[in-house]
């Protein structure tokens, strides 16, 4: 591939703020597409602690930063400083993605779209399933709203019960269909799983560096589940070498993680970045560390 274009005047500035960011997979998928399309625009990350919020973003308008995603802790925190957000945004009540258009700062959602294009892709089947997801944070959040319409029955496990009584309230008043939130334990989901089609883990559990550990045990998934997974450090997670070995479809969270970012890098550039290209450059990435 050709050498970016150098830094000049010109140069227009991208970027994502978080509270750890060193983690974050952004810089290197955006600047990658930069500099496969030929695109002046770089990408940066920039630590942005909780109570630095609102001046950060007055900043990022003050630069005219024309796009930036956000990351933990300030997808749902930073909603008070954005002018305008899309239905779908609302509804899950976080944004990830932010566009800066005629001095107004538009955020949407990524991650939920990114996540059921991720499924869709990989052969599950959503219209009329029934869903189990494990976790109520922010991406059980986004994944929920973006799968309610279709789906038939949601059961949400939380080890915490307020935030998931609160996101089963909100998706309710979506739509009128069986949604309901269990316990957190081996026997709670073991009642549940006979009657699922799809395991969803939004967790963090069985990421690097704790790879080990699965938020389910083997004992109680069975062959007939789509298993998904959102970790995607490590690429394949206990939780995905479980559900492979019993004869489950699987599906790890690479896919989401791409998603979501090729859907902001579309919306900020209006070009279409190469898919492919940058899930073989992550894997390289992954497999090193
Ligand atoms: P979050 O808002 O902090 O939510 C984390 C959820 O996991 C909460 O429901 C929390 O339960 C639960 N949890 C955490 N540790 C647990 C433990 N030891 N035992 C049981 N439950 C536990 O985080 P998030 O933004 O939703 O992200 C969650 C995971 O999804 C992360 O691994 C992240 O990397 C991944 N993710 C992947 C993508 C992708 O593109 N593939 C996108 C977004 C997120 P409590 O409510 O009880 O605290």
């Amino acid at each position: 591939m050709e050498k970016p274009i150098p830094i000049s005047a010109k140069t227009r500035i991208f970027c994502i703020i978080g509270h750890p960011i060193t983690h974050s997979f952004s810089p290197f998928i955006h600047n990658y597409w930069f500099k496969e399309l030929g695109l002046d625009f770089r990408y940066l990350a920039f630590h942005v602690h909780p109570d630095q919020l609102k001046q950060s973003i007055k900043g990022i308008k003050a630069l005219n930063i024309k796009g930036f995603n956000v990351t933990i802790p300030h997808k749902e925190t930073i909603l008070p400083f954005i002018d305008k957000v899309d239905v779908l945004a609302q509804d899950i009540g976080a944004i990830n993605t932010i566009k800066l258009e005629e001095a107004k700062l538009i955020g949407r959602n990524t991650d939920a779209l990114g996540g059921k294009k991720a499924l869709l892709d990989a052969g599950c089947k959503i219209k009329n399933k029934k869903v189990l997801i494990l976790g109520a944070g922010g991406a059980a959040r986004a994944i929920s709203f973006a799968l309610i319409e279709d789906i038939d029955y949601l059961v949400i496990a939380n080890r915490t019960s307020e935030r998931v009584r609160i996101l089963v309230g909100d998706l309710i008043k979506k739509k009128n269909c069986e949604i309901k939130y269990i316990n957190f334990d081996t026997q709670s989901l073991k009642q549940e799983l006979g009657e699922i089609d799809i395991l969803i883990n939004t967790t963090p559990i069985g990421m690097f560096p704790n790879i080990s550990k699965s938020p389910i045990s083997k004992e109680i998934i069975h062959s007939d589940l789509f298993i998904f997974d959102l970790v995607y450090n490590p690429l394949e997670t206990q939780l995905l070498k479980d559900a492979i070995s019993i004869g489950c479809k699987a599906q790890g969270g690479l896919d989401m993680l791409i998603n979501q970012g090729a859907l902001a890098f579309e919306w900020w550039t209006n070009k279409k970045p190469n898919i492919d290209k940058i899930k073989d450059k992550l894997i390289e990435n992954l497999m090193r560390n």
